[in-house]
């Protein structure tokens, strides 16, 4: 292609899953998707995970002013062309979409004790859309990119800030996890905890992130993983995650801190939520040992206001939150792809469910009722 003809591209007429307002199936539609602009690439998405986070907005944040939008944010695909500027990306690059940008340049990014860059859509942007700037239309009209991301569309536009290549030899269809749910999990584990060696861990939420955060846990070298769930169905799986015990709060009629204190001798070293309720993030944080229990947020909820006695941080114990498991995502994603392919960590044992784009809605209803781990949706032909 000419230096010329290279911006010259056209508009993609493709298919996406709309969520034209909350609480609604989601609809398959035709819609248009802009030639990428300046340092953006247009990405073809090959599969897509579906995960709680589409769910929360669809049903539960339910955003003023966040419909009609492309949701999906856990996807992996292709480039399929780039805008002016783009150096690091050329068509037939596979890529990971990221909702969390790494600029490499802003204060956030330059300290190594965050990952929340300071660009991107979530500072450019509207809050969790790309309101002002959303490339895709449909039936005339604007629609929103869910987290700057969209993965629920054969094609999508990107920052090259917030996309990452990963390895040509990664099977898309595996490694899209690694776009949300298992990085935030594990990361959680590794990067915001800091499990150590020899401890003992509670896991609340046995979702992808949870299971994720188990192998984290695992891999960090903790011995004891208390794995906790009210569905006891996600047991088994927990197991071949590396949880060593299994507590489901409904069989106790005690609180299932005071559950863990006693088995544990006074509580947990670290416990990680993973559901998103207010409720459960103060028991992980009861759930931890006074002097040095440490307890991480990660389940996502931005509904409700928390509580807790001060005495139990007085105590000793601290609270961490941890976005996308604290990974800074450019630099993050690459190498966990790769860990993937070395075999150390684990993608396909999260993969309950394969179906197509056109599929989405069951994909959902299957983890509303809590009956799958992740669904991967085939979203364009390789
Ligand atoms: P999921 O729905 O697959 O899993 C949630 C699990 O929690 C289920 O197994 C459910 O049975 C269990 N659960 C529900 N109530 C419980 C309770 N009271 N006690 C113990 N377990 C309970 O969801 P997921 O995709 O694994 O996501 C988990 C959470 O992580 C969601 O809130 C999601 O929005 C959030 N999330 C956060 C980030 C982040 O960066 N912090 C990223 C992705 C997802
Ligand atoms: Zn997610």
């Amino acid at each position: 292609m000419s230096e010329t003809g290279r911006w010259l591209q056209e508009v993609i007429k493709c298919k996406a899953a709309v969520a034209w307002e909350p609480n609604k199936p989601l609809v398959i539609e035709e819609i248009e998707v802009a030639p990428p602009q300046a340092n953006e690439v247009r990405i073809k998405i090959v599969a897509t995970g579906v995960c709680h986070t589409d769910l929360y907005h669809l049903f539960e944040g339910m955003h003023k002013d966040g419909f009609p939008a492309v949701l999906g944010h856990e996807g992996a695909g292709i480039v399929e062309s780039v805008g002016p500027g783009v150096t690091e990306f050329q068509p037939g690059d596979k890529v990971i979409p990221l909702f969390i940008s790494q600029c490499k340049q802003c204060r956030f990014c330059k300290s190594p004790k965050t990952n929340q860059c300071e660009k991107g859509w979530a500072a450019d942007r509207h809050d969790v859309m790309a309101s002002a700037e959303s490339r895709f239309t449909c039936k005339g009209k604007k629609v929103l990119q869910f987290m700057g991301t969209s993965t629920f569309s054969q094609y999508t536009v990107m920052n090259q800030m917030a996309v990452a290549k990963v390895d040509p030899a990664a099977p898309l269809d595996k490694v899209c996890l690694l776009g949300c749910g298992v990085c935030t999990g594990f990361g959680a584990a590794v990067n915001t905890a800091k499990v150590e060696p020899g401890s003992t861990c509670a896991v609340f939420g046995l979702g992808a992130v949870g299971l994720a955060a188990v192998m984290g846990c695992k891999a960090a070298g903790a011995k004891r993983i208390i794995a906790v769930d009210i569905n006891p169905e996600k047991f088994e799986k927990a197991k071949v995650f590396g949880a060593t015990e299994f507590v489901n709060p409904k069989d106790h009629n005690k609180p299932i801190s005071q559950v863990l204190a006693e088995m544990t001798d006074g509580g947990v070293d670290y416990s990680l939520e993973c559901v998103g309720n207010v409720g459960v993030m103060r028991s992980a944080l009861e759930s931890c040992v006074k002097g040095w229990g440490v307890s991480v947020l990660v389940g996502w909820t931005d509904m409700y206001d928390f509580a807790a006695r001060p005495i139990q941080l007085i105590a000793g114990r601290t609270w961490k939150g941890s976005l996308f498991g604290g990974f800074k995502s450019k630099d993050g994603v690459p190498e966990m792809v790769k860990a993937y392919l070395d075999k150390k960590v684990k993608l396909d044992e999260f993969i309950t469910h394969k179906m197509t784009l056109g599929e989405v809605n069951d994909a959902i209803e299957l983890m509303k009722h809590g009956e799958c781990i992740r669904t991967v949706l085939s979203v364009s032909p390789q």
